[in-house]
């Protein structure tokens, strides 16, 4: 049984996934149990557990993160808006232990979250 996270083996291609972009710093893929029409994950490369844990050296890899946001954002035709959500920890339920940015669209979002 690997010790990898779900996502380092989805990284590392062991498991599929439906890619929409990649580069040198992160991944960006579909979600597997879409909660909008458009739900994607975008992922650092870089094994960082969750936004509690980012270091202070990782301030540009996370804006990078940002811009990619953006980018698939616009590229996926979610112009009329979108949510970016960071599950951190087990009271933000986060579900897998390497830092991810859910892009969620295509549908008029509600607020509050559960
Ligand atoms: P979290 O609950 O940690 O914020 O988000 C984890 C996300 O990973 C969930 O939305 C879940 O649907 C997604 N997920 C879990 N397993 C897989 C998988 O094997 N492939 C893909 N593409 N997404 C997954």
């Amino acid at each position: 049984m690997s010790d990898k996270t779900l996502f380092q083996r989805i990284i590392d291609k062991e498991i599929p996934a439906d890619i929409v972009y990649e580069d040198d710093q992160c991944l960006a893929f579909r979600d597997i149990s879409p909660q909008a029409p458009t739900h994607v994950l975008v992922i650092p490369k870089k094994p960082i557990v969750s936004v509690a844990t980012i270091a202070d050296e990782d301030q540009a890899l996370i804006g990078h993160i940002y811009l990619v946001i953006r980018n698939i954002a616009n590229e996926l035709g979610l112009g009329n808006g979108y949510r970016v959500v960071a599950n951190c920890g087990a009271d933000g339920g986060q579900s897998v232990d390497h830092l991810h940015f859910h892009i969620l669209g295509g549908r008029q979002l509600k607020w509050p979250p559960g």
